[in-house]
């Protein structure tokens, strides 16, 4: 059956299976299921729908994703609003109007429910339902998508926008059900929020989150206690409410602004330096890093100079800097030494941003734990026991982070052709062409999938360029009467040369992180992010496609 015979068939309603006597489940077809109702999805499904018949399945209650789970305090964006937004409609960007500079979730959260009621997106979601199961049938070229609710769907293409920070990382030690206390992970937070007074709070954790939500927590508890692995560096973010001038700038200058964020890593905001951190005196270089620290601007420090990401004396200078900060501002030595990262290079994980987060640690109701030294071995009744002590807690935030990149899709039973699944497949680590598609898996596209720039670049921007691209293949495939769209083996071995070629140019790979998979005991795999840049990643999907489709297989 062609496709627009199958759309016929799709808008001529779903077809009831009867097995003997009984009614299974129905089956309903459509053209292409779009998994996950973050930024990304949402305009999956905007893209999408002008052309063909859309489902889009979320498992939350609600659209956002990152914004809809992460409602720990003090969530917020690094980079700003008025770049960390949509581009694909000109009047959502005049009518939408930012609080802040970097917006916190409930705003980001407001954001994305405005655009599924602006663009009547909702009608083709289907919330609070999970993709559990996905068989790639190669007799009709067409994808088995099963849900949590039982549903079967078939369709020709599937979208995965399941984010690439979307899956908790849960922590692996025993004792979790004998602790009287509440246990909550940062990504899984109560709508309602939580009451911190009068608690004894551990929080296990110092990342992007950690460092975002504890400032906040201390405020409120009796006391927190900090369980630190490893410290982050962290620079001021220097958010602060809106001004209308700077909002009107950018609304004057928009069409102008989003191209020169796709030339660079999705923002235009930052200054690109020039010269290199051994062009300047000590006294230059700490004249610049001292702007870049109260630049108000998340990741200036790391621009500081042309060299900071790849040439590890540059980076040394800078990380220097920011250690300096540290020990500036708290005031206990032996907590400060603890809070200096001194394992792996200033921007080899991604840089953090903070509002007072070394300050807190001036509080009496703080306090730092470091478990490098003594790890966690088991929650207890009482609360956490480490090789060394135990403490008494009342409630035990997770802020572990995600099983990031791989673990969303990881999450789902795929079989692709002769019966391959996904996560056979990548047991070693992900394989990817171009970050799109798996060979193997025919007509699966992955939107933020494994090796693209991911969080390396702003990714409301370079995710809507992805699922334009994306879009474009379809249309191809539709135009060219096709049938089915893969990747070749050798593209994928070529692709994964290239992740790891570029990531050696720079000094990410001095740092054990989510990016190579490192933050998870005994997680496979090399590097997962590409970090050659975003305009050089589009230069090369595109590349590939003039190229009449160089490495893809299509029938
Ligand atoms: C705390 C935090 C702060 C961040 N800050 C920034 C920032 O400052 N700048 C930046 O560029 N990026 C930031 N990010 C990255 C952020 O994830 C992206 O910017 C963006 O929101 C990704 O959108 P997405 O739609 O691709 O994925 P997500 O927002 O992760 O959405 C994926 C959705 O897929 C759903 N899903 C997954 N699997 C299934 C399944 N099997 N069935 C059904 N549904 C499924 C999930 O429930 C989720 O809602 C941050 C991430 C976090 C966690």
């Amino acid at each position: 059956m062609d496709f627009r015979a199958a759309k016929l068939l799709i808008k001529a309603d779903c077809i009831k299976i009867i097995k003997g006597n009984s009614v299974t489940n129905s089956i309903e077809h459509t053209d292409i299921v779009v998994i996950g109702a973050g930024f990304s999805g949402l305009y999956a499904v905007h893209r999408l729908r002008k052309d063909y018949a859309v489902i889009c399945v979320e498992a939350g209650d609600g659209v956002g994703g990152t914004w809809y789970w992460n409602r720990y305090p003090g969530a917020r964006v690094d980079i700003e609003s008025v770049e960390y937004s949509y581009s694909f409609d000109k009047t959502l960007e005049q009518e939408w109007s930012w609080p802040e500079y970097f917006s916190a979730q409930p705003d980001l959260e407001r954001y994305a429910n405005h655009v599924a009621d602006r663009f009547d997106l909702r009608k083709d979601i289907r919330l609070s339902t999970i993709v559990t199961r996905m068989t790639f049938d190669a007799t009709i070229d067409r994808w088995n998508v099963h849900t949590s609710d039982g549903k079967h769907i078939i369709c020709k293409y599937v979208v995965a926008a399941t984010g690439s920070l979307s899956a908790a990382n849960t922590p692996p030690w025993p004792g979790r059900e004998t602790f009287k206390g509440q246990i909550l992970h940062t990504t899984e937070w109560p709508r309602e929020g939580i009451d911190f007074s009068g608690k004894r709070v551990g929080q296990i954790g110092t990342g992007s989150t950690g460092i975002q939500a504890a400032p906040i927590i201390a405020r409120e508890a009796a006391h927190l206690t900090i369980f630190q692995r490893t410290p982050a560096f962290s620079m001021p973010s220097g958010n602060r409410p809106m001004d209308a001038e700077h909002e009107q700038d950018w609304k004057a200058n928009y069409p102008a602004r989003r191209q020169e964020m796709l030339s660079n890593y999705g923002v235009s905001l930052m200054t690109r330096p020039e010269r290199s951190a051994h062009e300047y005196t000590p006294e230059e270089q700490r004249a610049i890093l001292e702007k870049g620290w109260t630049s108000k601007s998340a990741f200036q420090l790391m621009l500081a100079f042309n060299d900071v990401m790849t040439d590890k004396a540059a980076n040394d200078i800078v990380a220097e800097f920011a250690r300096e900060k540290i020990r500036g501002i708290v005031k206990d030595p032996v907590t400060a030494e603890l809070l200096c990262p001194k394992t792996y290079p200033i921007g080899g994980k991604r840089l953090c941003n903070d509002a007072g987060y070394y300050e807190m640690y001036n509080r009496d109701n703080v306090s730092l734990v470091d478990v490098a030294t003594a790890p966690i071995v088991a929650f207890t009744e009482k609360g956490l026991r480490t090789a060394d002590a135990e403490y008494e807690l009342d409630i035990i935030i997770t802020a572990t982070g995600f099983d990031a990149v791989t673990g969303a899709m990881a999450r789902i039973a795929i079989e692709g052709v002769n019966g391959q699944t996904l996560a056979d497949k990548w047991a070693n680590g992900p394989t990817t062409h171009l970050g799109f598609m798996v060979a193997g898996f025919p007509n699966l596209f992955m939107v933020h999938g494994p090796m693209t720039p991911g969080a390396q670049a702003q990714m409301i921007t370079t995710g809507e360029w992805q699922v334009d691209f994306i879009g474009r293949i379809i249309d191809d495939m539709e135009q060219g009467g096709l049938s089915r769209i893969d990747a070749t083996v050798e593209a994928e071995q070529r692709w994964a040369d290239e992740v790891q070629s570029v990531s050696q140019f720079t000094i990410h790979r001095f740092a054990d992180s989510w990016y190579n998979g490192k933050n998870i005991d005994g997680k496979k795999g090399g590097f997962m992010i590409y970090v050659g840049g975003f305009p050089r990643f589009a230069e090369l999907c595109e590349e590939a496609i003039q190229a009449n489709y160089e490495g893809f297989l299509r029938s």
